[in-house]
C-alpha cells in the first residue's frame, strides 16, 4: 500500500535536537566518569504482558524522543520502538503490541516524519510484544519486513512452532507478508542508511539484533539494539533438554559471545527499562547531552548479566 495520505506534509527535524556536541573522546570520558549505570538486567519477562493489566502498563503512551543523530525512541512505555532516518527513506525496528500501533504512529507524526516514509520495518523477535503491531504498519507504510529465516517463518504463520521456549503460552500475531529473509551479519540499506543483522538466537530460536551507525556531525557512534536474552518459557519446557529446540543453550552462549564483541557505544533494548532507556533519557534531557546514552561496556554487561541468568535457570533445571 502507498504511504498514509492522510498525514501531515513532511517536516524534518534537524540533524540532531542536541545543545552540545562533544568529540568522542570527551564523550567517552564523561560516559566513565559518569555515576555509575545499574548493570542491565535482562527483564521482565514478557509473560506478565499477557495480563489484560500489565499488557495496558507496557502500552502506556510515551512520548517520543531524539536518541542520538537520526535515531529515535517512538515506541510506548514498556516496549521500544526504534526510528531511523534518512532523506531516502527511514528504518523501524519492531512494531510492539497490536495496540501499540496508534501510538506508534502518533509518535512518528509528532516527531515530523511520515510513516509513508518507512522502507523498511526489522524484528528483534517474533513474540506478540515486538512484532504483534507489524503487520498493521507494513499496510500503512507500504514497508518491506525483513528478518531471519526462523522469525520469517513466525512473522508469515502468525505464531510460532515447538522450538519456541514460549510456545503455547505466547499469543498469535497477525500474519505479516512477504518477509525478506536475511543472513547473519547481512547488512539492509535504505536510502543512505546502513543496518547489520547480528542473530541473537536463544530467547526465541530466530532472534537478531541490529547495529547502526548514527552520527552528529562528523562524530558517528555504534548503535546496538540487541534483542532479549531471557530464559524464559513455558511450563515444562526445559532450556537443558528440549527435543523442539535442542540448541536453545548452545544459541545463548553464541549470542553473549556476539554481543560483549559487537562494537557498541549506545546500548537499546525491546524492554526500554532493561538497558536504563529512562535514567539515561533524564540525563540526557537535564544537562548531560549525548553523553548519556554513550556507554562502551553496557553490551558487555547485557550479556555478562544474561549469562549469569542462564546459569541460573539451567541449575534450576538441573534433575528434572
Ligand atoms: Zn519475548
Amino acid at each position: 500500500m502507498p504511504g498514509d495520505r492522510s498525514e501531515p506534509p513532511l517536516r524534518r527535524l534537524p540533524g540532531s535536537l542536541m545543545l552540545v556536541l562533544l568529540p568522542i573522546a570527551a564523550v567517552q570520558v564523561i560516559a566513565a566518569t559518569a555515576p555509575a549505570i545499574p548493570s542491565p538486567a535482562p527483564g521482565p519477562p514478557s509473560p506478565s504482558l499477557r495480563f489484560d493489566s500489565a499488557r495496558a502498563e507496557g502500552n502506556a503512551p510515551h512520548e517520543p524522543f531524539h536518541i542520538y543523530g537520526n535515531t529515535y525512541y517512538v515506541g510506548v512505555g514498556g516496549l521500544s520502538s526504534i526510528l531511523i532516518t534518512s532523506s531516502g527513506g527511514d528504518i523501524l525496528i519492531d512494531g510492539d503490541l497490536p495496540e501499540s500501533v496508534p501510538n506508534i504512529v502518533a509518535n512518528i507524526r509528532a516527531l515530523g516524519f511520515r510513516v509513508g516514509d518507512i522502507k523498511l520495518i526489522l524484528n528483534s523477535h517474533d513474540h506478540f510484544d515486538h512484532a504483534g503491531g507489524i503487520a498493521a504498519l507494513q499496510r500503512m507504510s507500504g514497508a518491506r519486513v525483513a528478518a531471519s529465516k526462523l522469525s520469517a517463518q513466525v512473522l508469515e504463520q502468525g505464531h510460532s512452532g515447538p522450538d519456541d521456549p514460549q510456545y503455547g503460552s505466547a499469543p498469535p500475531i497477525a500474519p505479516v507478508r512477504g518477509v525478506q529473509t536475511v543472513h547473519d551479519g547481512e547488512t539492509l540499506h535504505v536510502g543512505s542508511l546502513a543496518i547489520t543483522a547480528r542473530f541473537t538466537a536463544g530467547h526465541t530460536p530466530g532472534g537478531t539484533s541490529w547495529t547502526w551507525k548514527s552520527c552528529e556531525q562528523e562524530l558517528c557512534v555504534d548503535i546496538v539494539y540487541a534483542d532479549s536474552l531471557t530464559p524464559v518459557s513455558a511450563d515444562g519446557f526445559l532450556f537443558s533438554n528440549n527435543k523442539g529446540y535442542p540448541g536453545a543453550v548452545d544459541d545463548f552462549r553464541k549470542s553473549f559471545a556476539t554481543l560483549s564483541a559487537l562494537p557498541c557505544d549506545i546500548l537499546l533494548t525491546p524492554h526500554p527499562g532493561v538497558s536504563d532507556m529512562w535514567p539515561r533519557l533524564e540525563r540526557a534531557t537535564h544537562g548531560a547531552g549525548p553523553s548519556a546514552w554513550v556507554d562502551t561496556t553496557a553490551c558487555r554487561r547485557y550479556a555478562q548479566t544474561a549469562s549469569e541468568n542462564l546459569g541460573k535457570r539451567l541449575a534450576s533445571e538441573a534433575g528434572k
